[in-house]
């Protein structure tokens, strides 16, 4: 789950770390001219979408008063960035930046740890400085069991060359933003740009944040922030039906029992020269209305021209899934779609005959993973 940077902000701020003076959110030009008054100019306008280079997409301005705040936010406010449309925009009192650099703790799904990204080249790309200039941007492994104790912050501080005028905040700042994250279950801290001030204190001037969505029941505060507007308009959607699905870029929907199952079907789908419209788990012990409704939920997607259902039965039965995918398919009515059916493990045999005996053209049972993709495949080449 993603955070919008004002929340990120104020997550940041209840953590302890140092962050730029406190803005409030406005829908209108209107409320953005009076938020300008109330915080004090100059104050910054700032998109808030769940996506990044806000400022290169003419999403973040300077405003020097309150007239000016309000024209800035009529444009931001009709601005779409990256395919999100600008709802909601920030007005903070603006910060005198002497010098931008970058920061961020996130979990490396590599090393199955925590990592710390610091550089004294800020406020750009941090992809593009790593490209470009490699050694500016250090990279260290935090072991969690061991947590981030001041001299690994400050070896990471040194090493990345800050000047002396920001190190000890840096250092605390960094230690800061590390317990935050451990406590807030985050998969990403991201400070870019962290700032000197003119005035000398370091602060955290943009935020980037990710929860982990599988610790959200422990996290309700943040699991209430959700942000809806973002997103994928199907994976909103699966979300809201409690559809474990991803939207992928193909057009042979898939569906299986058990994410393992379902990301090997991906593989042989891809293997066999198709290309996978989704992932959609329909869970270990999956029962048959529960397909049901994932089997109507991919077949809605226009970018599916055929479906593949991949079951090993175990606790979920062969014979319930084919009354699944017979049931489902009456409350279609007539499916634009061919579903091609795999099924093998518990009652396979009875679901098999269950599926010819339905004897409907647009239902064809297949034999085996491989040939049931090829087969899924063959209906739309
Ligand atoms: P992003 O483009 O989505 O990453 O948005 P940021 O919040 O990082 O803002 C982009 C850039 O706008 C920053 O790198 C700064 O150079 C500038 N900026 C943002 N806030 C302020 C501010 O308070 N004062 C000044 N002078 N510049 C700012
Ligand atoms: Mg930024």
């Amino acid at each position: 789950m993603d955070l919008m940077e004002y929340q990120g902000k104020d997550l940041f701020r209840r953590h302890g770390v140092p962050t730029a003076p406190q803005g409030a959110i406005a829908t209108t030009p209107e409320e953005a001219e009076r938020l300008a008054a109330d915080v004090g100019v100059p104050v910054m306008v700032k998109a808030q979408v769940l996506a990044g280079g806000r400022g290169k997409a003419g999403g973040v301005k300077y405003c020097p008063d309150a007239a000016s705040a309000r024209e800035r936010a009529g444009d931001i406010l009709g601005l779409e960035i990256k395919g999100h449309p600008v709802e909601k925009v920030l007005v903070e009192p603006a910060s005198d930046i002497a010098q931008e650099y970058y920061l961020s703790v996130l979990y490396d799904r590599v090393s199955k740890g925590y990592k710390v990204i610091a550089s004294v080249e800020g406020g750009v790309e941090i992809e593009e400085v790593n490209a470009r200039t490699p050694e500016r941007v250090i990279k260290r492994d935090i072991d969690p069991t061991k947590g981030l104790d001041r001299d690994a912050a400050t070896e990471i501080v040194d090493a990345a060359g800050f000047p002396p005028e920001a190190r000890e905040q840096t250092i605390d700042l960094l230690r800061t933003l590390y317990q935050g994250f451990v406590a807030a279950d985050a998969t990403l801290f991201e400070i870019n740009p962290l700032i000197l001030t003119e005035q000398g204190d370091v602060i955290a001037l943009d935020s980037k944040v990710s929860i982990d969505g599988n610790a959200l029941f422990r996290q309700e505060d943040l699991a209430q922030q959700q942000e809806t507007g973002g997103g994928e308009p199907l994976e909103v959607e699966a979300k809201r039906k409690g559809l474990q699905y991803v939207k992928l870029d193909g057009d042979i929907g898939v569906m299986g029992n058990g994410a393992g199952l379902v990301m090997s079907t991906l593989d042989v789908v891809s293997e066999v020269g198709g290309r996978p419209a989704n992932f959609l788990d329909a869970g270990g012990g999956a029962s048959a209305e529960s397909m049901a409704v994932g089997i109507e939920f991919v077949l809605s997607d226009p970018d599916v021209d055929v479906m593949l259902i991949n079951i090993f039965g175990g606790i979920t039965r062969c014979d319930d899934v084919a009354r699944a995918v017979l049931g489902a398919l009456e409350q279609i009515g007539d499916p634009r779609q061919t579903l091609v059916v795999r099924l093998d493990g518990t009652n396979a045999e009875e679901g098999r005959a269950m599926l010819e005996q339905a004897g409907n053209p647009k239902v064809v049972a297949g034999t085996g993973m491989i040939d049931a993709a090829r087969q899924a495949v063959a209906t739309i080449a």
